[in-house]
């Protein structure tokens, strides 16, 4: 039996107005579907209305984006418009089929005519209603206008420590994400992005709030599915919620360089993961994110923590002492991992230092002789 398969690198918890964004994209699932079987060729708003009476989704086509959208896929032709109607039932599913062989989504094979006046019309929905100051109102909301900063909140709502505070890791370099209120709690990654896969633009399995240097500096809008345009191209990705990379992976060092540097490879014994993970790297640049951090400060941090021990310790220092102090900071980090920025790459340094032995042996000079120096002192 497969080992549960734990839900980018961290499971995270999905938003807190996920229900929400479901019954939206239903919604939009039925607009769809009242466009793909309507004998009108043109849109007609009394007919619109009839159709969605008593479902409080009036203002909707008040909103000219939308009207307008609306309007130009009455445009196409029947089976184009069932076509699009069926896309978007396909890919909003996409999750539950995240295993399937023959599993592929839909929109980007749709004809050229339909993708041009769909796009525009998801992006109506995404940028100016849910991005936009006017929100998703419809009746069955938890908030009267479902907004793009209730997603990004609800998710560190669901996310939050323990202790009740803010979990300020991002999911996939799993430092930090520095929240202001100015941003509006964060960016959130369309993690297939939104100009390919727009029918995934509302979906809650889709976005995912990352730190900035994620999601605009590194990724941006890079295709997950770039070199996977077939059938069961999805099985060759992490995927936010569903499919975590943290246990396929493990950290090593280069030592051919002067300066040291990680690389993150597959865990042993999961060669079938090593494409995820190469493909990861390839979107998120983490070998070279994560060497910056060793020579500055991870080794600095490891060195202070053990010395800082002994001297405020009875306990002898030797080998052994000094490799217990790390093991049992190696658990630590890794234990909080999850909700303190770096912890992770932090105990991947220690289990690096512990199992090198030329490193442990240098790790270990160098921390006697300043604890030798400092109780001298001391005494002085
Ligand atoms: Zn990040």
């Amino acid at each position: 039996m497969r080992k549960e398969e734990k839900k980018i690198l961290l499971q995270t918890k999905k938003t807190n107005v996920e229900t929400d964004m479901r019954l939206v994209c239903q919604f939009i699932e039925r607009v769809l579907h009242y466009v793909a079987y309507s004998k009108r060729t043109r849109f007609n708003i009394n007919d619109f209305k009839k159709n969605f009476m008593g479902q409080g989704v009036d203002w909707f086509i008040r909103y000219k984006a939308v009207r307008g959208g609306l309007s130009n896929l009455f445009k196409l032709k029947q089976e184009d418009r069932k076509a699009l109607h069926l896309a978007f039932q396909g890919d909003i599913k996409f999750f539950t089929y995240l295993e399937r062989l023959n599993y592929k989504l839909k929109f980007p094979d749709l004809p050229n005519c339909v993708k041009k006046v769909a796009k525009p019309f998801f992006e109506a929905l995404y940028d100016d209603i849910l991005g936009g100051s006017t929100g998703f109102r419809m009746n069955g909301l938890s908030v009267p206008q479902l907004r793009r900063v209730h997603v990004r909140k609800g998710y560190f709502e669901a996310n939050k420590k323990t202790n009740g505070y803010f979990n300020p890791v991002c999911p996939a370099c799993l430092g930090e994400i520095a929240v202001t209120e100015k941003d509006g709690y964060a960016d959130l990654d369309h993690y297939l992005t939104k100009s390919i896969y727009p029918t995934l633009s509302i979906s809650p399995d889709n976005l995912i709030p990352l730190c900035k240097t994620c999601n605009e500096n590194i990724k941006g809008a890079q295709d997950p599915l770039k070199n996977y345009p077939k059938k069961g191209g999805l099985l060759n990705i992490f995927f936010p919620y569903h499919r975590p990379g943290i246990d396929s992976i493990t950290v090593e060092i280069n030592q051919r360089d002067p300066d040291e540097k990680f690389m993150v490879v597959t865990v042993k014994g999961k060669e079938s993961e090593s494409i995820r993970v190469e493909n990861f790297e390839a979107l998120f640049q983490l070998n070279e994110r994560w060497s910056g951090k060793i020579n500055s400060s991870l080794y600095e941090t490891v060195r202070a923590h053990i010395i800082s021990e002994f001297i405020d310790g009875e306990e002898l220092l030797t080998e052994t002492s000094v490799r217990k102090k790390l093991n049992k900071m190696y658990t630590a980090e890794m234990r909080i991992r999850s909700t303190v920025p770096d912890s992770y790459l932090l105990a991947q340094y220690i289990n690096i230092l512990t199992v090198s032995s030329d490193k442990f042996v240098g790790f270990y000079k160098d921390i006697t002789e300043t604890i030798e120096l400092e109780l001298k002192e001391g005494c002085l």
